[in-house]
């Protein structure tokens, strides 16, 4: 018996002696499929041309484009379609736009001491670009006009940005596309630092470049619009050498750095015109509540919408709004998108808030205070209470908020049940004239849930 039981123990004993695995970070709650990042970021890219002056020369493209293209071959740099550009311009910025398309300030080239630190900056922004941070934050800012707006998009064949526009979000100072938290800065910086390593350059030049340029912030203002989208999480330095323990011991790139060639090429660019910086664009469109709630016709019949992971019946007249690739629809009639925003039909979709396992309360009060939160005026109208949906035990929160539609209030029906990969939940979003009316078709879906 004893011999059996050391053998049992064997398996163990050696799995404790394999190499640590660093935790792997993975991107956060999303509203937008992977291909709508592409897309929004092909858009935004085309934007940022027109405001910033790209430099067009071979040896800086091919050299900026060499080290990013390595960068990008790694495997945790997901299949983007990268691009790297450099704007000519002094100021110490770079950036990378949803879906990978980056763009590098021959201001940060001449700030950087060596290739090396020229990757650092690359690999940060790439794995911004990996974790989807830019659609990620705006995802978590906008859960119930997103879904609407997305749809909206859709219809009219018009651009995501523009559609995202009207919900503020753009590419001006402070937008939540490109400016991080301190969690997404440390799990970019831990990402890049695997990037890098992957590459063959040292980790450590990412943190030490972002030091130095931190250390340098009290001497103008070239750098402050970089360091204020990426915050300090703090202990940059100590945090990749964590990671570096994980990695890998390796010999990393020591050759002579082709960056000295690149900084004298940039000192002989015919001098700039002052360029706009960061592409700086006011949106904030005004939301007229000019267009009355229509009266729909009585829904006659249904169809059934089928999601990954469950299905839903909605009016055949009433259109469906989504992509196969995201957990999430919305359902609508026409008239029910007003400029952009829902004001009429239903979001179908899951809330991802935590790791720890779905628990339908407290996952339902996040959801709610999260809605609260990003929604002007939005407030509980009754508390939760019990109610099943696909055969599930489920909570029914009453919600009210402002209506898209003139002197109409909302009213937001907000359905959640927790399934194993996330908290499932239904919107059903009416002015309050017709909620009376629309009882018997959001009974009817609610009713008709199954999860497969
Ligand atoms: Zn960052």
């Amino acid at each position: 018996m004893k011999i059996k039981a050391a053998r049992f123990l064997l398996p163990i004993a050696f799995a404790t002696l394999a190499w640590p695995q660093l935790p792997k970070i993975k991107p956060g709650f999303n509203l937008f499929s992977k291909q709508q990042d592409i897309q929004l970021g092909r858009e935004a890219a085309a934007e940022i041309r027109k405001k910033v002056k790209i430099v067009h020369n071979r040896d800086l493209e091919n050299y900026v484009r060499g080290i990013g293209q390595k960068l990008a071959a790694q495997p945790e740099a997901g299949d983007y379609p990268y691009s790297f550009e450099v704007v000519d311009d002094k100021s110490i910025n770079a950036f990378a736009l949803p879906g990978g398309p980056t763009f590098v300030y021959t201001g940060l080239l001449l700030a950087a001491e060596d290739d090396a630190q020229v990757a650092g900056v690359l690999a940060h922004e790439i794995a911004h670009v990996a974790l989807r941070h830019g659609t990620n934050q705006a995802s978590k800012a906008n859960l119930i006009q997103l879904p609407a707006m997305i749809a909206g998009g859709l219809l009219g064949g018009g651009s995501m940005l523009g559609q995202l526009a009207r919900l503020g979000i753009g590419l001006g100072a402070n937008s939540v596309l490109l400016k991080f938290s301190r969690t997404a800065e440390s799990q970019a910086d831990q990402l890049g630092a695997e990037i890098m390593a992957g590459a063959g350059y040292n980790p450590i030049e990412l943190a030490r470049f972002f030091e130095k340029l931190e250390a340098q912030t009290g001497k103008g203002s070239a750098l402050s619009q970089f360091l204020s989208d990426h915050p300090n999480p703090g202990n940059r330095v100590q945090a990749v050498e964590n990671v570096i323990r994980f990695l890998p011991k390796r010999q990393y790139i020591t050759q002579t750095s082709d960056l000295v060639k690149m900084q004298a090429i940039i000192r002989g660019l015919p001098a700039a015109a002052a360029a706009p910086s960061n592409a700086s664009k006011e949106n904030g469109l005004s939301r007229a509540n000019s267009v009355e709630a229509p009266t729909l016709p009585p829904a006659t019949s249904f169809r059934e919408y089928r999601g990954q992971k469950f299905t839903i019946s909605y009016p055949s007249n009433w259109q469906a709004y989504g992509d196969s690739q995201s957990n999430m629809v919305t359902l609508a009639p026409e008239q029910g998108l007003v400029q952009g925003a829902i004001g009429y039909g239903a979001i179908v979709s899951y809330y991802l808030p935590g790791s720890n396992g779905v628990d339908l309360k407290r996952d339902t009060r996040a959801l709610v205070s999260e809605l609260e939160s990003k929604n002007h005026g939005m407030r509980v109208a009754n508390a939760s209470r019990r109610f099943t949906a696909g055969g599930v035990p489920g909570l029914l929160t009453e919600l009210t908020s402002e209506s898209p539609y003139a002197n109409e209030t909302e009213v937001d029906l907000l359905i959640t049940v927790a399934r194993p990969e996330g908290l499932f939940y239904v919107v059903l979003v009416v002015p309050r004239s017709q909620y009376r009316n629309s009882q018997p078709v959001f009974q009817r879906m609610l009713e008709s849930v199954r999860f497969s």
